[in-house]
């Protein structure tokens, strides 16, 4: 028996509220072509790209409580950082300025792409957002302790300007700025209380959920879902930026400051968080081969768009899996598929290059 039962879980996540901003639940659908193709596995897929807010996204989630926190906070402008292409930062725009929230962003050129109006960036103009770009390590996800500094001297400056400001941490993740509980996490527990939900209707027993790993909310939301209501099952993480020794230590704060704030019994251990890291390859938001072939079959089999830096990534990864002989053939995986598509457009020189060799 699993330690909690949904209704239990339910009931716990209740106490912290949200504003709804998304469209749930996302559908769970069958990837019948490319389980064919593979010939491994039965591969599903949990569309967390048709949320519905700005193009979607496992942020848009995360969202729904942080705005709702930003909210009760009585602030009335929003400060975060990330990367140049950041979906995060977008979905973040697009909830703040639908909550009458003020959107700044802090964007890092952690990877050689133009500076031009394309993708998210884009996106993040026609919304108004007050954007910063910043120089930045290439390769390289952008850290708290690296940039600590930039982001105090941006909020002096939007409290001299009257406002007052919420300093979300990056991806909703980790507990730090003004947000004291790891509500991107707890967004992630309900998002597998509802693929369960969805699994039990559609009679089936889930054996692997696989996703792409940033900053550990999305991990770290579903390693405790999976310890409290379904054990068995386990949570692959495919890192797109960091070692799995230190991402895993991250992941595993998220995942047990979850559980506390959930006021669960439940311990969490280092073995419950499973992270490959040999899937970052040339390193964070930098494309290759692999993951571009891997952009090509989901589309051309299944009709659908994985994103460069995230799912792309996380797609190779599952089908380097599968190639390995990593799961059984009666496996029934879960892909989360976090969203991320308009990056593909800035990165089209690099995509075309990869898919014309
Ligand atoms: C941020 C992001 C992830 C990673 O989620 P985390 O909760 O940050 O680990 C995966 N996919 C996409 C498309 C993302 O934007």
């Amino acid at each position: 028996m699993a330690p909690f039962s949904i209704s239990e879980i339910k009931k716990k996540i209740e106490d912290f509220p949200k504003k709804n901003l998304i469209h749930l639940p996302t559908p769970l659908q069958k990837l019948e072509n490319l389980s064919q193709e593979l010939g491994g596995p039965e591969i599903y897929m949990k569309r967390d790209d048709l949320t519905g807010l700005a193009f979607g996204g496992n942020k848009s989630r995360k969202l729904e409580f942080i705005i709702q926190d930003v909210l009760s906070k009585k602030a009335d402008a929003i400060i975060t950082w990330a990367s140049l292409q950041s979906n995060w930062c977008l979905q973040t725009a697009a909830a703040a300025r639908k909550f009458g929230i003020k959107p700044i962003l802090l964007l890092f050129k952690t990877y050689d792409l133009p500076e031009e109006y394309d993708g998210n960036l884009l996106l993040d103009y026609i919304l108004d957002a007050d954007v910063i770009i910043k120089e930045a390590e290439k390769g390289k996800a952008v850290r708290i302790g690296d940039i600590l500094d930039m982001v105090e001297a941006v909020e002096d400056e939007v409290k001299e300007l009257g406002h007052t400001p919420y300093v979300a941490p990056i991806g909703g993740s980790m507990v730090g700025g003004s947000m004291e509980k790891p509500l991107g996490a707890i967004s992630y527990v309900n998002a597998f209380v509802e693929l369960l939900e969805q699994a039990g209707k559609q009679g089936l027993e889930i054996n692997y959920v696989i996703h792409s790993s940033g900053s550990g909310g999305t991990q770290g939301g579903l390693a405790v879902g999976a310890k409290a209501l379904k054990e068995d099952m386990k949570v692959l993480g495919i890192s797109v930026s960091e070692d799995k020794e230190s991402y895993g230590k991250e992941v595993l704060t998220i995942a047990q400051d979850t559980v506390k704030a959930l006021n669960l019994d439940l311990a969490v251990e280092k073995e419950d968080i499973i992270i490959f890291d040999e899937y970052i390859k040339e390193g964070y938001g930098i494309l290759n081969k692999e993951v571009s072939d891997a952009l090509r079959l989901v589309a051309i089999k299944e009709g659908i768009f994985l994103d460069p830096v995230y799912t792309g990534k996380a797609m190779a990864a599952l089908i380097d899996l599968v190639k390995k002989g990593y799961f059984k053939k009666e496996d029934k995986i879960v892909f989360f598929h976090t969203g991320g598509t308009p990056a593909l457009f800035p990165n089209k020189q690099h995509l075309v290059n990869f898919l014309k060799k």
